[in-house]
C-alpha cells in the first residue's frame, strides 16, 4: 500500500457518525469534521468487527481469575478471544494501510484508551483499557494514539496532530527504505520539533542513530520513531516551545538586524508570559525566514500548521 499525499488516521467508526453503537446510534466529532480535509480517515468498530449487530446488548470488561475479560452480562457470553484475534488482524490490517495515527472512543470496553471500568465482583473500577486498543498499542507502539476527549484540549489535540505529521512524514521516507544517511537527515529535519516537546528528545534520538552495533538501518528506524513518538506524548510547555523558537531564532541569516531578531524575542516572551498565542512568533519567524529566501527544513518542521482553518493555533 502506497503512502497517501495526506496521513491516514484510523477512527472509531461511531465517531465519524457510522450507526454502530450497541444503541444503534453514534457519537459523531464535530472537531473531527473541522479536520477531515487535511487526513483520510479509515473507520474501524471492533465490536461489529467481532460480529455483533447493532443495536446489541452491551459488554464489559470483567476482572476473574487474574485475567480481564469481555463479557455480555444479559447472556453471561465471554467475547475475550474473539476480540483480540480480530484485534490482531486489523492492527496488522491497519499497519498495511501506513496509517499516522488513530483516534478512540474514550471509556469503551473495545476502544478506549484508559480509565476504562472493569468490573470486580460487579463494582466497576475506572482502570482498564479496551480490549482493541490494548491489542493495537503493544503492538504498535510508534503510532500516535489518541482518546476524542482530548481533542477538546486545543493543545493536545495540536501535539497529537504534530505527531501525526512526523509519522506520516516517516512512512514517505520508509516507502524509498532506510539507510543511516536517510535516518540521520530525518533526525536533523526534526530536532527542533523533538526540542518543543521534550528538551531531551534529541539527544537521547541522536545517541540511538549513532549505534555502531550492527543493526539494519530499517529495524534502527523504527526504533527510532518509536522513541521519538514516546518523547513526542507529553504535555506540551511553553518554556519548551519557547526554548525552540529561541534557537530558531538563531538559525536565521546573518542578513536579520539585531533589532528585528530582539522584537522576536518579544514575542517570545509575550507567549511565554501567556500573553500572545504561539501562532504570534511563529507567523513572525516564518516571515523572516521567507523575506531571507531561506528554506530551513527544521524550522518548516516546527512550522508547521496543521490546519489554519481549524482555530487550533488561535488558542494555543
Ligand atoms: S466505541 Fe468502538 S466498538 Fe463501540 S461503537 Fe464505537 S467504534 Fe464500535
Amino acid at each position: 500500500m502506497a503512502v497517501t499525499e495526506i496521513p491516514r488516521v484510523a477512527v472509531s467508526a461511531c465517531l465519524l457518525g457510522e450507526q454502530v453503537r450497541y444503541n444503534g446510534g453514534h457519537c459523531n466529532h464535530r472537531l473531527l469534521q473541522s479536520v477531515s480535509k487535511n487526513i483520510e480517515t479509515i473507520p474501524i468498530c471492533p465490536e461489529v468487527g467481532i460480529g455483533l449487530d447493532t443495536p446489541r446488548p452491551t459488554i464489559r470488561l470483567v476482572h476473574d481469575d487474574d485475567k480481564i475479560h469481555l463479557i455480555e452480562p444479559k447472556s453471561g457470553t465471554d467475547y475475550t478471544d474473539d476480540m483480540i484475534i480480530w484485534s490482531e488482524l486489523q492492527s496488522e490490517f491497519l499497519i498495511k494501510q501506513k496509517i499516522s495515527g488513530i483516534i478512540l472512543k474514550k471509556d469503551s470496553p473495545s476502544c478506549g484508551l484508559e480509565r476504562v471500568k472493569v468490573y470486580h465482583n460487579g463494582n466497576p473500577r475506572k482502570e482498564g483499557q479496551g480490549l482493541f486498543a490494548m491489542v493495537f498499542t503493544s503492538m504498535n507502539p510508534q503510532i500516535p494514539a489518541i482518546e476524542e476527549g482530548r481533542l477538546n484540549d486545543a493543545v493536545q489535540m495540536e501535539n497529537f496532530f504534530a505527531r501525526v505529521g512526523m509519522m506520516h512524514r516517516w512512512w514517505e521516507r520508509d516507502q524509498q527504505g532506510w539507510t543511516m544517511a536517510s535516518l540521520q537527515q530525518f533526525h536533523s529535519e526534526h530536532k527542533l520539533l523533538l526540542q518543543s516537546r521534550s528538551p531531551n528528545a534529541p539527544a537521547a534520538l541522536g545517541r540511538l542513530i549513532s549505534d555502531l552495533s550492527g543493526k539494519h538501518p530499517q529495524q534502527l528506524a523504527l526504533e527510532y520513531i518509536t522513541l521519538a513518538q514516546s518523547h513526542m506524548n507529553t504535555i506540551v510547555q511553553r518554556k519548551h516551545i519557547a526554548g525552540a523558537l529561541r534557537r530558531a531564532v538563531g538559525r536565521l541569516p546573518k542578513t536579520i538586524s539585531g533589532r528585528s531578531r530582539q522584537r522576536v524575542h518579544t514575542w517570545i516572551d509575550g507567549y511565554l508570559a501567556g500573553n500572545a498565542p504561539r501562532m504570534a512568533p511563529l507567523a513572525v519567524i516564518e516571515q523572516m525566514f521567507e523575506i531571507a529566501e531561506i528554506e530551513h527544513l527544521p524550522w518548516k518542521r516546527l512550522f508547521q500548521p496543521f490546519d489554519m482553518n481549524s482555530g487550533v493555533f488561535a488558542k494555543i
